[in-house]
């Protein structure tokens, strides 16, 4: 008997070994891996990160944060570019958005928030209680208060609930755990200029959708916004365990000496694998490629699952596809797997595939072969 709480449904398998956009398990059988963890390991098991992390575990793998880091101030440039922002670095998804909550909060001193219905931010009770769903919150009492639930692509709707309370507004530019629903343009720039025009802050989970997960560095890019304020965790240290929540430099003074912090929070581990998987990020042309890995997987899923009646829409922004289906999930996630394919799923009705934005045409073909025999 296991002596886990059985808060997750794990499969009957264990990866015992990565390479690439590769995973063993323990019996030696090969996996082409079209989940990267849960948009996790973006570049795939990398050499690069791997021997980045090696050769930091050699120096020193953890100081706290009463010392200078030159590691994080690395990785925030990185991370910055010629942008004005500054960086707080954490743990998790979670954290990153309870950073960008507090920061919220504290520099605009109001503390209503709208997030938006079907979103996910997280499982701390202040992601929590962002987060558009029920089923996330059941039996756990009252959450943190003040959050309002707009519906997704609809303006009206966040003005009508908008107000001299509201701090911010906090959004998925694609909702990734519901089913892979993109964000309309209109809807974007039409709420990025309501924000600025009232004195709101637009925050940004980049949670899942950040570290060329989209095919940009962030989501936003495709959008032509900058949002006040910005999360990252998935895919920023490549399975390495880090989040970072980035603010507009006029926010500083909320995030004063003393006023938040993490034990753990950038550490030189998670720093080394981030920086390293950033350098990959910006190589020339890297985003691009991406970009149209992206694309040529969506289309040849629309091509390939036109006529399929179990499938009702292909859709997803870069390397962050959804396949809406009325087939049942669970027989597709196995009959994959039997075939050697690791998909995902999201909502209740969506395959997703978040694969390695490393992968190779001859891998992205294997995978779309397989993905042909699971809908067939
Ligand atoms: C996964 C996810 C989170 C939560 O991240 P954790 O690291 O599990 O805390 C938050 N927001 C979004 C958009 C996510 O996809």
């Amino acid at each position: 008997m296991s002596k886990l709480f059985q808060n997750y449904k794990r499969a009957a398998i264990e990866f015992v070994k990565a390479e690439g956009s590769y995973l063993f398990d323990a019996d030696g059988k090969k996996y082409l891996d079209f989940s990267s963890g849960i948009g996790v390991t973006n570049l795939g098991f990398h050499p690069q990160v791997k021997a980045a992390l090696q050769a930091q575990a050699d120096r020193i793998w953890h100081t706290p944060n009463l010392y200078q880091n030159s590691l994080q101030e690395e990785v925030a440039e990185k991370l910055i570019g010629d942008r004005d922002y500054l960086a707080f670095f954490c743990n998790s998804g979670a954290e990153a958005n309870e950073a960008a909550i507090k920061i919220a909060r504290k520099a605009t001193g109001k503390q209503e928030i709208i997030t938006f219905k079907d979103s996910f931010h997280g499982r701390t009770f202040g992601s929590m209680s962002a987060t558009g769903q029920d089923k996330i919150k059941e039996g756990f009492g009252d959450g943190v208060p003040h959050f309002l639930y707009a519906d997704y692509n609809d303006l009206s709707s966040v003005k009508s609930l908008a107000s001299e309370r509201t701090a911010a507004v906090m959004l998925e530019l694609v909702q990734g755990e519901s089913g892979i629903h993109p964000a309309e343009a209109d809807f974007v720039t039409g709420l990025a200029a309501f924000c600025q025009d009232k004195n709101i802050l637009l925050i940004v989970d980049e949670v899942q959708t950040g570290m060329g997960r989209t095919g940009k560095l962030y989501s936003f890019e495709h959008y032509g916004i900058e949002p006040d304020i910005f999360t990252l965790a998935k895919g920023l240290a490549n399975g390495v365990p880090v989040g970072a929540m980035l603010g507009k430099t006029k926010l500083s003074a909320a995030f004063g000496y003393g006023s938040h912090g993490s034990t753990f929070g950038g550490n030189k581990l998670a720093m080394a694998a981030a920086s390293a998987g950033l350098t990959i990020l910006k190589e020339d042309g890297f985003l691009e490629t991406a970009l149209a890995k992206g694309n040529y997987l969506q289309d040849q899923l629309k091509t390939m699952l036109a006529d399929n009646p179990k499938v009702t829409q292909v859709r997803g922004l870069g390397c962050m596809i959804g396949i809406e289906t009325s087939a049942d999930l669970g027989q597709l996630v196995a009959s994959a797997r039997a075939k050697g394919l690791i998909v995902l799923t999201a909502g209740s009705n969506v395959i997703r595939l978040l694969p390695p934005l490393t992968l190779t045409k001859d891998e992205l073909d294997q995978g779309l072969a397989i993905l042909q025999e699971v809908f067939a």
